[in-house]
Protein backbone atom coordinates (compact mmCIF):
# COMPACT_ATOMS: atom_id res chain seq x y z
CA UNK A 1 0.00 0.00 0.00
CA UNK A 2 1.57 3.18 -0.93
CA UNK A 3 1.50 5.83 1.90
CA UNK A 4 -0.92 8.15 0.60
CA UNK A 5 -3.12 5.45 0.89
CA UNK A 6 -2.73 4.47 3.79
CA UNK A 7 -2.63 8.00 5.58
CA UNK A 8 -6.38 8.74 3.88
CA UNK A 9 -7.40 5.12 5.28
CA UNK A 10 -6.16 6.08 8.74
CA UNK A 11 -8.18 9.02 8.72
CA UNK A 12 -10.91 7.20 7.45
CA UNK A 13 -11.23 4.83 10.17
CA UNK A 14 -10.59 7.48 12.76
CA UNK A 15 -13.48 9.56 11.39
CA UNK A 16 -15.35 5.85 11.78
CA UNK A 17 -14.42 5.14 15.08
CA UNK A 18 -15.58 8.93 16.38
CA UNK A 19 -18.96 8.55 14.47
CA UNK A 20 -19.53 4.72 16.41
CA UNK A 21 -18.57 6.55 20.01
CA UNK A 22 -19.03 10.57 20.02
CA UNK A 23 -15.89 11.23 20.61
CA UNK A 24 -11.94 9.70 19.60
CA UNK A 25 -9.68 8.81 23.25
CA UNK A 26 -7.07 11.22 23.69
CA UNK A 27 -4.68 9.26 22.17
CA UNK A 28 -6.36 8.67 19.31
CA UNK A 29 -7.66 12.29 18.86
CA UNK A 30 -3.77 13.68 19.24
CA UNK A 31 -2.86 10.89 16.37
CA UNK A 32 -5.00 12.64 14.25
CA UNK A 33 -3.59 16.05 15.03
CA UNK A 34 -0.20 14.99 14.65
CA UNK A 35 -1.00 12.79 11.20
CA UNK A 36 -2.65 15.76 9.96
CA UNK A 37 0.52 18.15 10.81
CA UNK A 38 2.43 15.53 8.68
CA UNK A 39 0.34 15.00 5.84
CA UNK A 40 0.52 18.92 5.30
CA UNK A 41 4.47 18.55 5.19
CA UNK A 42 4.46 15.39 3.30
CA UNK A 43 2.18 17.62 0.77
CA UNK A 44 4.53 20.14 0.59
CA UNK A 45 7.38 17.81 0.13
CA UNK A 46 6.08 15.91 -3.07
CA UNK A 47 8.40 13.30 -4.69
CA UNK A 48 11.68 14.25 -2.93
CA UNK A 49 14.68 14.15 -5.65
CA UNK A 50 15.97 11.21 -4.50
CA UNK A 51 17.00 7.94 -5.31
CA UNK A 52 20.38 5.42 -5.23
CA UNK A 53 21.59 3.30 -7.70
CA UNK A 54 20.99 -0.27 -7.35
CA UNK A 55 24.46 -0.71 -6.64
CA UNK A 56 24.80 1.24 -3.92
CA UNK A 57 21.25 -0.35 -2.28
CA UNK A 58 22.88 -3.56 -3.03
CA UNK A 59 26.33 -2.79 -1.61
CA UNK A 60 24.86 -0.87 1.52
CA UNK A 61 22.61 -3.63 2.34
CA UNK A 62 25.53 -6.35 2.26
CA UNK A 63 27.48 -5.18 4.40
CA UNK A 64 24.81 -4.00 7.37
CA UNK A 65 24.44 -0.31 6.49
CA UNK A 66 20.98 1.18 6.53
CA UNK A 67 20.61 3.17 3.16
CA UNK A 68 20.09 6.68 4.40
CA UNK A 69 22.44 8.70 5.32
CA UNK A 70 22.07 11.96 7.17
CA UNK A 71 24.43 14.44 5.21
CA UNK A 72 22.73 13.15 1.70
CA UNK A 73 19.63 13.84 2.82
CA UNK A 74 17.82 16.52 0.56
CA UNK A 75 15.72 18.27 3.84
CA UNK A 76 14.14 21.40 3.23
CA UNK A 77 14.88 22.68 6.42
CA UNK A 78 12.97 25.42 6.59
CA UNK A 79 9.89 23.48 6.05
CA UNK A 80 11.58 20.93 8.77
CA UNK A 81 11.10 24.00 11.27
CA UNK A 82 7.99 24.50 10.41
CA UNK A 83 6.77 21.37 11.18
CA UNK A 84 8.93 20.82 14.44
CA UNK A 85 6.99 23.74 15.74
CA UNK A 86 3.60 22.63 15.03
CA UNK A 87 4.13 19.46 16.10
CA UNK A 88 5.84 20.96 19.05
CA UNK A 89 3.31 22.57 20.14
CA UNK A 90 0.77 19.48 19.60
CA UNK A 91 2.94 17.31 22.10
CA UNK A 92 2.78 20.77 24.52
CA UNK A 93 -0.68 20.71 24.40
CA UNK A 94 -1.13 17.15 25.30
CA UNK A 95 1.91 16.60 27.70
CA UNK A 96 2.54 18.16 30.92
CA UNK A 97 5.92 18.06 31.02
CA UNK A 98 6.00 20.16 27.38
CA UNK A 99 4.22 23.01 28.33
CA UNK A 100 6.71 25.46 29.70
CA UNK A 101 9.49 24.32 26.88
CA UNK A 102 10.95 27.10 24.78
CA UNK A 103 10.49 25.23 21.41
CA UNK A 104 11.13 28.53 19.46
CA UNK A 105 14.58 29.06 21.11
CA UNK A 106 15.52 25.24 20.16
CA UNK A 107 14.69 25.98 16.32
CA UNK A 108 16.35 29.00 16.39
CA UNK A 109 19.59 29.52 13.81
CA UNK A 110 21.25 25.85 12.54
CA UNK A 111 20.95 24.69 15.95
CA UNK A 112 17.47 22.33 14.66
CA UNK A 113 19.52 20.95 11.98
CA UNK A 114 22.35 19.46 14.09
CA UNK A 115 19.93 18.02 16.94
CA UNK A 116 18.17 16.35 13.87
CA UNK A 117 21.50 15.14 12.84
CA UNK A 118 22.23 14.04 16.05
CA UNK A 119 19.04 12.73 17.09
CA UNK A 120 19.20 10.75 13.40
CA UNK A 121 22.82 9.07 14.66
CA UNK A 122 21.80 8.39 17.72
CA UNK A 123 24.12 10.95 19.61
CA UNK A 124 23.59 11.01 22.94
CA UNK A 125 20.60 13.03 24.23
CA UNK A 126 22.92 15.18 26.87
CA UNK A 127 23.34 16.91 22.94
CA UNK A 128 19.58 17.82 22.93
CA UNK A 129 19.52 19.07 26.47
CA UNK A 130 22.06 21.49 25.81
CA UNK A 131 20.30 23.10 23.48
CA UNK A 132 16.41 23.31 25.16
CA UNK A 133 14.85 22.87 28.75
CA UNK A 134 12.70 20.13 27.27
CA UNK A 135 12.67 16.90 28.90
CA UNK A 136 14.66 14.13 26.56
CA UNK A 137 11.94 12.15 25.62
CA UNK A 138 9.97 14.54 24.68
CA UNK A 139 12.24 16.28 22.20
CA UNK A 140 13.50 12.89 21.01
CA UNK A 141 9.25 12.06 20.51
CA UNK A 142 9.19 15.95 18.54
CA UNK A 143 12.23 15.65 16.29
CA UNK A 144 10.94 11.67 15.64
CA UNK A 145 7.50 13.12 14.36
CA UNK A 146 8.85 15.68 12.64
CA UNK A 147 11.37 13.85 10.63
CA UNK A 148 8.83 11.17 9.84
CA UNK A 149 7.58 12.57 7.02
CA UNK A 150 10.77 13.23 5.13
CA UNK A 151 11.95 9.66 5.82
CA UNK A 152 8.97 7.97 5.01
CA UNK A 153 9.42 10.12 1.49
CA UNK A 154 12.86 8.89 0.62
CA UNK A 155 11.83 5.16 2.21
CA UNK A 156 9.22 5.70 -1.24
CA UNK A 157 11.34 6.26 -3.63
CA UNK A 158 14.61 3.28 -2.88
CA UNK A 159 12.72 0.47 -0.77
CA UNK A 160 10.99 -1.51 -3.53
CA UNK A 161 14.57 -2.26 -4.64
CA UNK A 162 15.49 -4.12 -1.51
CA UNK A 163 16.11 -7.86 -1.49
CA UNK A 164 14.37 -8.18 2.21
CA UNK A 165 16.34 -11.64 2.54
CA UNK A 166 19.56 -10.32 2.60
CA UNK A 167 18.78 -8.09 5.32
CA UNK A 168 17.48 -9.87 8.39
CA UNK A 169 18.85 -7.36 11.30
CA UNK A 170 17.54 -6.13 14.08
CA UNK A 171 17.51 -2.59 12.89
CA UNK A 172 16.06 -0.42 10.28
CA UNK A 173 17.43 -1.48 6.20
CA UNK A 174 16.59 2.32 5.34
CA UNK A 175 17.02 4.93 8.07
CA UNK A 176 19.05 2.49 10.92
CA UNK A 177 15.88 3.08 13.48
CA UNK A 178 14.86 0.07 16.06
CA UNK A 179 11.68 -1.74 15.56
CA UNK A 180 8.67 -0.87 17.91
CA UNK A 181 5.86 -2.80 16.39
CA UNK A 182 5.91 -6.53 14.69
CA UNK A 183 3.75 -8.46 12.64
CA UNK A 184 3.23 -12.06 11.73
CA UNK A 185 2.24 -12.07 8.16
CA UNK A 186 -1.01 -13.97 6.95
CA UNK A 187 0.73 -16.34 4.30
CA UNK A 188 3.14 -18.31 6.27
CA UNK A 189 3.53 -16.42 9.67
CA UNK A 190 6.56 -14.69 8.92
CA UNK A 191 7.74 -11.99 11.60
CA UNK A 192 8.03 -8.57 10.02
CA UNK A 193 9.49 -5.94 12.31
CA UNK A 194 8.39 -2.10 11.70
CA UNK A 195 10.53 1.22 12.14
CA UNK A 196 9.67 3.15 15.21
CA UNK A 197 11.24 5.90 12.98
CA UNK A 198 10.37 5.50 9.23
CA UNK A 199 7.28 2.78 9.40
CA UNK A 200 9.50 0.33 6.99
CA UNK A 201 8.59 -3.00 7.17
CA UNK A 202 10.78 -5.70 7.18
CA UNK A 203 11.50 -9.70 7.79
CA UNK A 204 12.95 -10.42 10.96
CA UNK A 205 13.46 -14.50 12.03
CA UNK A 206 10.98 -15.59 14.96
CA UNK A 207 13.04 -17.41 17.18
CA UNK A 208 15.51 -14.41 18.36
CA UNK A 209 15.51 -11.27 20.22
CA UNK A 210 15.90 -8.35 18.23
CA UNK A 211 16.96 -6.32 20.46
CA UNK A 212 20.01 -8.19 22.22
CA UNK A 213 19.65 -11.05 19.30
CA UNK A 214 19.73 -13.85 22.13
CA UNK A 215 18.33 -17.03 20.57
CA UNK A 216 17.96 -18.91 23.67
CA UNK A 217 14.48 -20.14 24.15
CA UNK A 218 14.23 -20.18 27.89
CA UNK A 219 14.45 -16.78 27.68
CA UNK A 220 12.00 -15.72 25.63
CA UNK A 221 8.54 -16.01 25.71
CA UNK A 222 5.27 -14.47 24.39
CA UNK A 223 1.89 -13.14 25.89
CA UNK A 224 -1.11 -13.29 23.71
CA UNK A 225 -5.16 -12.08 24.30
CA UNK A 226 -8.05 -14.40 24.26
CA UNK A 227 -8.34 -13.88 20.36
CA UNK A 228 -4.78 -14.64 19.85
CA UNK A 229 -4.70 -11.09 17.33
CA UNK A 230 -1.91 -9.26 19.97
CA UNK A 231 1.22 -10.97 20.87
CA UNK A 232 3.67 -9.18 23.54
CA UNK A 233 6.82 -10.88 22.90
CA UNK A 234 9.27 -9.90 25.81
CA UNK A 235 13.14 -10.85 26.58
CA UNK A 236 14.46 -11.86 29.90
CA UNK A 237 18.10 -11.45 28.86
CA UNK A 238 17.81 -7.65 27.54
CA UNK A 239 14.40 -6.92 29.50
CA UNK A 240 12.77 -5.07 26.29
CA UNK A 241 9.02 -6.23 25.12
CA UNK A 242 8.13 -5.66 21.12
CA UNK A 243 4.20 -5.52 20.65
CA UNK A 244 3.06 -7.93 17.72
CA UNK A 245 -0.18 -8.32 15.65
CA UNK A 246 -0.86 -11.60 14.08
CA UNK A 247 -2.60 -10.76 10.79
CA UNK A 248 -3.60 -14.56 10.34
CA UNK A 249 -6.23 -14.27 13.16
CA UNK A 250 -8.10 -11.47 11.05
CA UNK A 251 -10.27 -10.92 7.84
CA UNK A 252 -9.86 -7.11 9.00
CA UNK A 253 -7.45 -4.48 6.98
CA UNK A 254 -4.65 -3.75 9.63
CA UNK A 255 -3.25 -0.40 9.27
CA UNK A 256 0.08 -0.65 11.19
CA UNK A 257 0.70 2.51 12.00
CA UNK A 258 -2.80 2.68 13.90
CA UNK A 259 -2.12 -0.04 16.05
CA UNK A 260 0.82 1.18 17.96
CA UNK A 261 -2.33 3.59 19.32
CA UNK A 262 -4.97 0.22 19.55
CA UNK A 263 -2.34 -1.19 22.06
CA UNK A 264 -1.52 1.21 24.21
CA UNK A 265 -2.41 -1.35 26.71
CA UNK A 266 -0.16 -3.51 25.98
CA UNK A 267 2.69 -0.95 26.76
CA UNK A 268 1.38 -0.55 30.15
CA UNK A 269 0.85 -4.40 30.95
CA UNK A 270 4.84 -5.05 29.32
CA UNK A 271 5.61 -1.99 31.90
CA UNK A 272 4.16 -3.34 35.01
CA UNK A 273 5.76 -6.93 34.58
CA UNK A 274 8.95 -5.06 34.60
CA UNK A 275 10.04 -5.11 31.00
CA UNK A 276 10.84 -1.90 28.49
CA UNK A 277 10.87 -0.25 25.00
CA UNK A 278 13.86 -0.54 23.35
CA UNK A 279 16.64 1.16 24.63
CA UNK A 280 17.29 4.34 22.43
CA UNK A 281 20.83 4.88 23.36
CA UNK A 282 20.68 1.11 21.14
CA UNK A 283 19.07 2.92 18.29
CA UNK A 284 21.05 3.12 15.29
CA UNK A 285 24.12 0.37 16.54
CA UNK A 286 25.70 -0.72 13.89
CA UNK A 287 24.23 1.93 11.51
CA UNK A 288 27.57 3.47 10.14
CA UNK A 289 30.94 1.35 10.23
CA UNK A 290 33.06 2.36 13.14
CA UNK A 291 30.39 4.37 15.01
CA UNK A 292 29.63 1.58 17.59
CA UNK A 293 32.42 2.64 20.18
CA UNK A 294 30.89 6.19 20.29
CA UNK A 295 27.34 4.73 21.21
CA UNK A 296 29.43 2.79 24.43
CA UNK A 297 31.35 5.91 25.32
CA UNK A 298 27.65 7.73 24.99
CA UNK A 299 26.39 5.49 27.46
CA UNK A 300 28.52 5.26 29.82
CA UNK A 301 28.86 8.71 30.40
CA UNK A 302 24.44 9.37 30.79
ZN1 LIG B 1 13.54 3.26 9.57
ZN1 LIG C 1 16.75 -9.47 24.25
Amino acid sequence: MTTANMDKKILKKLEALEKKEGALAGPLDFYRKLLSIQLDTKRHTGKPRFSLSPETINERINAGRPLLEFDKLPVDWSLFEDTFKKIGALFASYSRDGAGTDWKQLSAGSSLKEAARAWFEGAPPSFLMAESNANTTLWEHVIQAAFNPFLVAYRDSIYSQVNQEYWRRSYCPVCGGSPDFAFLDKERGSRYLVCSRCDTEWIFQRLACPFCGTQNQSSLTYFSDDKGLYRLYVCDECQCYLKAIDLRQTEDEILMPLERFFTLDLDIQAQEKGYKPVAKARDRVGAEEGREDQYKKANINQ
